[in-house]
């Protein structure tokens, strides 16, 4: 059985139709990267997985259950965590106050600040530092801690490498990929879709609210994703 399964989901702001009935499976232990261009619903989406957005329609289920119209907390209880765009740490904090807060409605399971440590070696030395005194890559791995300290079974994971220098994205996708070498089932977008493509086993592509092309990352060229990014078939440009 999928872990995740969505059908038809739609998802609107205001009269704009943001997400327009998509419909995705995600099984147990999946990397899957979701790509596409500023705008193409893609953080809509993922907000609405969390709880944090209401669809319109369509059904959300999560293990088993239809999660549709659960709340937020108690998504994060069944065990869906999300590393929100711009990483929405609590400034004044440090790094360890930080992820100790995450613990309040969290499911049970493994994770604490030491286990977080362990698999993102990088917060150990920073744990008493104000999250507002790190760097951007320092400040999205702490997000990453934030949310394995929920005990996820689905990290859905928004703009990885946004804003970060490249020494820093290097290190937050080493930091990822020894979660998903734990068995984690991810949900991420990236810009930067060829390194989110290089950790993924499937790659979507949304293009104004909709799947335009999905794949195993191993077989999609990097042409295919680009055409499809930038909407090239869907407007014929390509010959
Ligand atoms: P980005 O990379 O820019 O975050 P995205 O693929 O995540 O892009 P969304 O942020 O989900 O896309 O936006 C999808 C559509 O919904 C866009 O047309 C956007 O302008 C619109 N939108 C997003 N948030 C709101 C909002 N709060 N109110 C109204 N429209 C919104």
């Amino acid at each position: 059985m999928s872990l995740l399964s969505v059908d038809s989901l739609v998802l609107r702001h205001g009269l704009l139709e943001a997400v327009r009935g998509v419909s995705l499976q995600i099984e147990p232990g999946e990397v899957l990267s979701l790509v596409g261009a500023n705008g193409a619903g893609k953080t809509t989406l993922l907000r609405g997985l969390a709880g944090a957005h209401r669809p319109a329609s369509g059904t959300i289920s999560f293990d088993g259950q239809d999660i549709t119209r659960m709340p937020a907390h108690r998504r994060v209880r069944q065990g869906i965590a999300l590393v929100p765009e711009g990483r929405r740490l609590f400034a004044n904090l440090t790094v360890e106050e930080n992820l100790l807060v995450a613990r309040r409605g969290a499911a049970p399971g493994r994770w604490d600040v030491e286990a977080v440590y362990a698999a993102l070696p990088m917060l150990g030395p920073l744990r008493r530092r104000r999250a507002a005194t790190l760097s951007g890559g320092e400040q999205q791995a702490t997000a990453i801690g934030r949310a394995l300290m929920t005990n996820p079974r689905l990290l859905l994971i928004d703009e990885l490498s946004l804003g970060l220098a490249p020494v820093a994205i290097d290190d937050v996708y080493a930091s990822l990929r020894g979660v998903i070498g734990d068995g984690m089932t991810v949900l991420l977008v990236d810009q930067d879709f060829s390194r989110a493509a290089a950790i993924s086993d499937r790659v979507v592509c949304m293009l104004e609210g909709r799947f335009v092309l999905a794949g195993k990352a191993a077989e999609l060229t990097r042409e295919q994703i680009t055409e499809a990014y930038f909407g090239l078939h869907d407007r014929g440009v390509v010959a």
